[in-house]
């Protein structure tokens, strides 16, 4: 599940390298359980998330982020908010409060620390633009069955031994 998200929230997009790594990501019913109970247990249904999405989106019933939240759709201000050019995107926005003050400011601070490692400290935005070091390697875990094991050539892991994974995301 990590792994299909690119180790990052389906929603807000912060990184898991980004935070103290370990229990800040949760899986989310993208259906909310209690409108569709029939796919608590359905792997379609589940994205990665991060605990502050996760706990304001609740019981929502939201749109695609992926099909709505991509630029040029999306663009972030110097303020660091989020505006959007169409309805369904703004109303994703105000769903999830990403233009809360205190999450402008956290993006605004984010903005300005890639920027500066960018331009004073190689090493430092590497680690903050790439993948984890510590890929998963799919191809060595063990389920009883796998039903997605086409996945497993185009797992992060696998690009980044095949030399096909992007130095930055
Ligand atoms: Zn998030």
């Amino acid at each position: 599940m990590r792994d299909e998200f690119d180790f990052r929230c389906v929603y807000c997009l912060q990184r898991e390298t980004w935070g103290q790594v370990t229990f800040e990501f949760e899986l989310d019913h993208f259906e909310p359980q209690s409108l569709s109970p029939q796919s608590k247990l359905d792997y379609q249904n589940l994205v990665d998330s991060c605990r502050r999405c996760n706990a304001v989106k609740r019981d929502q019933s939201v749109a695609d982020p992926f099909l709505l939240l991509r630029a040029p759709r999306v663009s972030t201000l110097p303020d660091g908010s989020l505006r959007a050019g169409d309805s369904n995107a703004q109303r994703l926005i105000r769903q999830l409060d990403w233009n809360s003050p205190r999450l402008k400011s956290w993006r605004v601070m984010w903005l300005r620390i890639v920027a500066l490692a960018k331009e004073r400290d190689s090493d430092l935005f590497r680690q903050l633009v790439d993948f984890p070091d510590n890929l998963p390697d799919l191809s060595r875990l063990r389920p009883p069955r796998n039903a997605r094991s086409e996945g497993l050539l185009q797992c992060r892991f696998a690009l980044r031994e095949r030399g096909e994974l992007p130095v930055e995301y």
